[in-house]
């Protein structure tokens, strides 16, 4: 551990360990946003984090809007947190049988999330998302998936074609290495073209197996679906649910980013509460990120009859040696524990302030913004224009964010490394926090401005 009242050096330990990183992890990062890659320069090296603030091996501070891209919502190092992994340590880190915290945390996710009758947990998002995909094409004896182009779902090899996060970071059309014929299963269709989607439908709807969708986008930024919240018609999501149906269809929404945090109940408990009678559901849905506190913890759910096609009970196989992982479900499990009305009422309250300040500090400075919240979730993209598609997203100043964001980073805030990301608030976002922030935005407005 760092001492802590020794004056931080000027990223020197994070520049060497950067260099043997490349020596011997590919291009030094285990997930490739964390590169730096498309804003420059060398990614600081974590040594702690309590709170809003990280700690770089070279001593400097950052207030982090990162978070761990959703997990801390709590903020770092929560006491509740830390003590139930460690309670949960001290009896043993991993049985590969059942164990309690399991049953309580499906529970609790299904205590708050309507369409979700039966839940398995998995290690990851991508995992989620994956086995979600093998039981709708189980269910419907169908192979064709239909996904948005700016959605990410994870690096699964059926959902990486025009996917968002460190995909559309790196400009990257899809991945090497996914085989043509995986390829030619997946149909891309533009976010929100009604029109595109019932041409799809009516042309091939008997070979689609789902249509997958991120439940508000968040990974070219934030793009929320029309309709639905601001009560303009039939929701985007109702309108995929409905049209799926109609065809023998299933629809899965990826609530990996948003579940319970673009509000207590996801954004289902947006969108399903007000596009309509509550009538519509997805048949599938995949979370990740908050439900495992910052430890690796996944999980997809949907309807019982879906969810009994799995092994052993059924015939889609589907596995996982550390599923279930008691530290996991401990740290997932105190996480729920406080996140309550007053929780998300205080991440509402920092997430609004700081949209606030964001936009008064570019408007200032004269920089093209559009800032676009779904639920307490919000992004700013670097142009003039609202954004309703990736074509849009991509038709932002990256270069202004990129100068942005070092200016930020120099005045001791950590932004996400991409202008494709959501910013992340959580609980420990108190005034002071957001004081540090207001601090250092006019000098990075100016530096986006140049
Ligand atoms: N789905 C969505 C909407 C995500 O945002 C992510 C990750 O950012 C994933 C799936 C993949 O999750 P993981 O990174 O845990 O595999």
């Amino acid at each position: 551990p760092l001492d802590p009242d020794a004056d931080p050096t000027d990223g020197a330990l994070s520049e060497e360990l950067f260099a043997r990183a490349r020596r011997v992890i590919p291009s030094g990062v285990n997930s490739p946003v964390r590169a730096f890659g498309s804003v420059g320069g060398t990614p600081p090296f974590i040594d702690s984090a309590a709170g809003a603030l990280l700690r770089d091996v070279d001593g400097r501070e950052y207030v982090d809007l990162v978070g761990s891209w959703g997990p801390m919502i709590l903020g770092h190092a929560n006491s509740l947190v830390v003590d139930a992994v460690r309670e949960a340590a001290g009896r043993g880190l991993s049985f590969g049988a059942p164990q309690p915290g399991e049953v309580t945390l499906a529970e609790e996710v299904i205590s708050r999330i309507g369409p979700v009758e039966s839940l398995r947990l998995v290690n990851s998002g991508t995992e989620a998302t994956m086995s979600a995909l093998r039981v709708a094409r189980a269910a419907t004896g169908r192979d064709v998936i239909v996904k948005f182009a700016g959605c990410y779902h994870g690096h699964v090899d059926a959902l990486l074609a025009e996917a968002g996060s460190g995909v559309a970071t790196f400009a990257m059309p899809g991945s090497a290495g996914v085989t043509a014929s995986t390829a030619r299963d997946t149909v891309v269709v533009p976010y929100g073209d009604r029109a595109a989607i019932r041409a799809l439908f009516a042309e091939r709807g008997h070979e689609i197996a789902a249509v997958i969708t991120e439940a508000a986008p968040a990974n070219m930024g934030v793009v929320p679906p029309s309709g639905g919240e601001r009560g303009d018609g039939v929701g985007f999501n109702r309108f995929l649910a409905e049209t799926a149906h109609a065809a023998g269809a299933l629809l899965i929404t990826d609530e990996v980013l948003t579940g319970f945090r673009a509000s207590r109940e996801g954004y289902y408990g947006i969108d399903g509460a007000v596009s309509g009678d509550g009538a519509w559901a997805p048949d599938l849905m995949t979370f990740g990120k908050v439900i495992g506190g910052g430890l690796p913890v996944g999980a997809f759910g949907g309807r019982a009859d879906l969810m009994a096609l799995l092994a052993p009970g059924g015939p889609v196989y589907q596995a996982g040696t550390l599923s279930g992982n008691p530290l996991a479900t401990a740290a997932g499990l105190a996480t729920f524990a406080q996140l309550d009305e007053h929780a998300y009422k205080a991440i509402g309250r920092a997430s609004s302030t700081l949209q606030q300040l964001v936009a008064d500090a570019l408007t200032a400075a004269g920089v093209p913004h559009v800032v676009q919240t779904a639920g307490t979730l919000f992004s700013v993209f670097f142009r003039d224009a609202p954004v309703r598609t990736y074509a849009d997203a991509k038709a932002q100043d990256t270069g202004a964010f990129a100068r942005f964001f070092h200016a930020m980073l120099d005045a001791g805030v950590y932004l996400p490394p991409s202008a494709f990301e959501a910013w992340f608030v959580s609980t420990a976002h108190d005034d002071e926090t957001l004081d540090r922030i207001a601090e250092a935005l006019p000098g990075a407005a100016k530096a986006a401005a140049q």
